[in-house]
C-alpha cells in the first residue's frame, strides 16, 4: 500500500515540479532507462521530419490541445508506451520495423492512451484509497477481538500488525481484478481510437501480428508454449491478440471500412 501511495506520489513530484532536462524529465528518464541502457532524444521537426508531421496529424485529429511530446530511444525491442506525464516513447526498433501506416496505427493507438490519462489516474487514486479504507477496516476489526489488556503487549501489536499487512495483500489482490478489468477495456478502446483515428484497420491487425510473431520469436524454442491460465487471463492488463484482432475485425465490420484510404 504504502509502495503505491510512494510510487503515484513520486511520479506527480517528478511529473510536475522537478525540471526538465532537455526537455525530458527525470521521470521519463526512469522510464527510459526501464527500457535501455541506450541513447534517447525527443523526435525533433528537423530530422524526424516525417514522423513529427504523421504524429500532429493524429493528434490533432483525436483533439488532444498540446502536443504531446515524442521521446524516441534506441533499442532492439519493437515498443512503444505512453507515460504518466503525457509522452509517447517510441523504440528505434519499432521505427525501423514499420511502415508509415503501420505507425500511424501506432501513434493513434497510443495517443487515445492519452485521451484516457484522466480515467487512468482516477482509477489508481480509487484503487489504492479502497485499499487503505478495507484495509483499516480489517485491522480495526482484529484489534477489536484483541482483549484490550493485549492490545499493546508485543503478541497483540503482532496480531494486529500481521492483519494488516496480510490484509493488505489480499485486498489488493482482489481490487486488482478488477484494475486489470478497467486496463484491458481500454486497450480496446484505443485500438478503437487508433482505427478511427486512421480509418485503416488492416494496419492494426499487421501490427498486433507482428509483434506476436517477434515476441515467439524471442521465446526459447525448447521451452513448451504454456497455455494462457484463469488466473493469468485475471491479471493481464492487456487482452490477448487474438481478442484485440477479432476486435478490430468487428469494428471494421461496422464501420464499414473496407476502402479506407486516408493514411497508407
Ligand atoms: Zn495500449
Amino acid at each position: 500500500m504504502f509502495i503505491g501511495i510512494y510510487d503515484s506520489l513520486r511520479s506527480a513530484y517528478y511529473a510536475f515540479f522537478v525540471p526538465t532536462e532537455k526537455g525530458i524529465t527525470p521521470h521519463e528518464v526512469a522510464a527510459i532507462k526501464e527500457r535501455t541502457d541506450k541513447s534517447f532524444r525527443l523526435a525533433d521537426a528537423e530530422s524526424d521530419r516525417d514522423l513529427i508531421k504523421l504524429f500532429t496529424h493524429l493528434y490533432k485529429k483525436a483533439g488532444l490541445i498540446r502536443q504531446p511530446k515524442l521521446i524516441i530511444y534506441e533499442s532492439n525491442k519493437p515498443n512503444a508506451t505512453c507515460l504518466h506525464t503525457g509522452s509517447i516513447m517510441l523504440s528505434t526498433e519499432l521505427l525501423d520495423r514499420q511502415t508509415k501506416a503501420e505507425l500511424a496505427a501506432t501513434l493513434a493507438h497510443e495517443i487515445t492512451h492519452l485521451a484516457q490519462k484522466k480515467a487512468i489516474h482516477a482509477v489508481d487514486i480509487l484503487q489504492e484509497v479502497s485499499i487503505i479504507g478495507l484495509t483499516t477496516l480489517i485491522g480495526v476489526s482484529v484489534a477489536k477481538r484483541v482483549n484490550p489488556k493485549e492490545r499493546a503487549s508485543t503478541k497483540g501489536i503482532l496480531l494486529i500488525g500481521t492483519s494488516l499487512a496480510l490484509g493488505e495483500r489480499i485486498v489488493r489482490r482482489l481490487l486488482d481484478i478488477p484494475a486489470f478489468m478497467f486496463q484491458r477495456a481500454c486497450e480496446f478502446d484505443a485500438d478503437r481510437g487508433a482505427v478511427i483515428l486512421t480509418e485503416n484497420p488492416e494496419a492494426l491487425i499487421t501490427n498486433l501480428q507482428n509483434y506476436d510473431t517477434w515476441y515467439q520469436s524471442t521465446q526459447n524454442p525448447d521451452t513448451p508454449v504454456k497455455g494462457q491460465t484463469f488466473l493469468n487471463r485475471l491479471y493481464s492488463n492487456h487482452p490477448t491478440t487474438q481478442e484485440r484482432i477479432a476486435h478490430v475485425q468487428q469494428l471494421k465490420r461496422r464501420l464499414k471500412m473496407e476502402n479506407s484510404k486516408i493514411i497508407r
